[in-house]
């Protein structure tokens, strides 16, 4: 068997503990002579793994007791449409911070239901910053502000949470859930796709506060309302089992490393392996302003397009893949989730110093 260092920006590396666990459990989970993809979801054994999935996800993340935790399907371009559908109810206006194409589609969608007001965008210069946000800047009467915390494409994060008063703040984390301390207080609700952070695609994690919940609009299909959710403890319909329980299994394995606290440390020294070379190369740059710098996506290119494709091509034959970048950025993109092992950043950076030492 040969694994290879998949710098994928979702869906993207597991822990290989996962998996190996995932696979011991495969045709027997615990003594049930089944697999969790064969069982009900009513069953003993997988209200167990959705409880202990909650259980943990609570206590990584500090989830407090008044918000809901929700597993859901659609990932997060279905929550482009819950989150208005459900919470754009009151003065049926919004505010939206356009930091990206995941912005982008999420101020479309939300536009469908109600007024949003992009506050700030920094589309200008291709993404390549997180705009400056004070709170004069926001309708103290907006339903929610919504932030995309980490844009995966753009290689960007927010250093700072905007400050938006009582207005609450929403927040698309799917880059970068559980690579980070938040105050989950600070947001009224988050939500992420799995796969890149938590597990593999199907499922989506939304953290609500429980008083956001309830006020959907009368159209909002029931699949599509939170309350129907919250109220079944995500149990409603069948949920994507085997993707909880491997988010269970990842859960398990972030608190064994020590949390998220241990696992920002780890986070922000791989990532700083690579800006460090990245600030002192001749022949590579990074695209992102230093203070908007994501731990998770970090995007760079060569000074021409061949150059690029060689890098990419070079690394492949390394065994290090997914490493080209998002073709409205180009040159390489380096996803680097909570699961990329310090090895195989110290890998890509390795390669990098050769390649620039082969053409300079
Ligand atoms: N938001 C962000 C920040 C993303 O990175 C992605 C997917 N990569 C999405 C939304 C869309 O997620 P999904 O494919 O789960 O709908």
């Amino acid at each position: 068997m040969s694994r290879v260092y998949n710098f994928s920006a979702g869906p993207s590396v597991l822990p290989e503990p996962v998996l190996e666990t995932a696979a011991e459990e495969m045709l027997d989970y615990r003594g049930t002579g089944t697999s969790v993809m064969e069982m009900s979801h009513r069953s003993p054994a997988f209200k167990d793994i959705i409880d202990s999935a909650e259980a943990l996800i609570r206590e990584l993340m500090g989830i407090p007791e008044d918000y809901a935790v929700l597993f859901l399907q659609g990932g997060a371009s279905c929550q482009f449409a819950m989150v208005p559908l459900n919470l754009m109810t009151g003065s049926g206006r919004a505010d939206y911070v356009n930091t990206g194409a995941w912005s982008k589609k999420a101020i479309a969608e939300a536009k469908r239901y109600g007024t949003v007001n992009v506050v700030a965008s920094s589309e200008g210069k291709t993404f390549s910053y997180i705009p400056e946000l004070t709170r004069d800047m926001f309708d103290p009467e907006a339903d929610y502000v919504h932030i995309t915390s980490n844009n995966t494409i753009y290689g960007t994060r927010y250093a700072q949470l905007p400050e938006t008063g009582e207005v609450p703040l929403v927040a698309d984390m799917s880059s970068n859930i559980l690579s980070q301390e938040y105050d989950v207080r600070k947001f009224g609700c988050i939500y992420a796709g799995a796969q890149k952070n938590i597990g593999p695609a199907g499922v989506t994690v939304v953290v609500i506060r429980k008083d956001l919940i309830g006020n959907a609009r009368d159209i909002t299909p029931t699949m599509f309302n939170y309350q129907t959710h919250a109220k079944a403890g995500s149990l409603f319909n069948t949920p994507p089992c085997y993707s909880i329980y491997i988010a269970k299994l990842v859960f398990e394995w972030v608190k064994k490393l020590g949390g998220i606290t241990a696992i920002q440390a780890i986070n922000e020294e791989k990532a700083a392996l690579v800006y460090a070379f990245l600030d002192n190369s001749p022949l590579f740059s990074a695209t992102v302003e230093p203070r908007d710098r994501s731990i998770m996506n970090i995007p760079f290119v060569l000074p021409t397009d061949d150059l690029n494709a060689e890098f990419i091509s070079g690394a492949a034959n390394r065994g290090m893949i997914n490493l080209k970048g998002h073709r409205s950025v180009g040159g390489m993109r380096a996803s680097i989730y909570n699961a990329m092992p310090r090895k195989g950043v110290v890998a890509l950076v390795e390669y990098m110093k050769n390649f620039e030492i082969e053409n300079s």
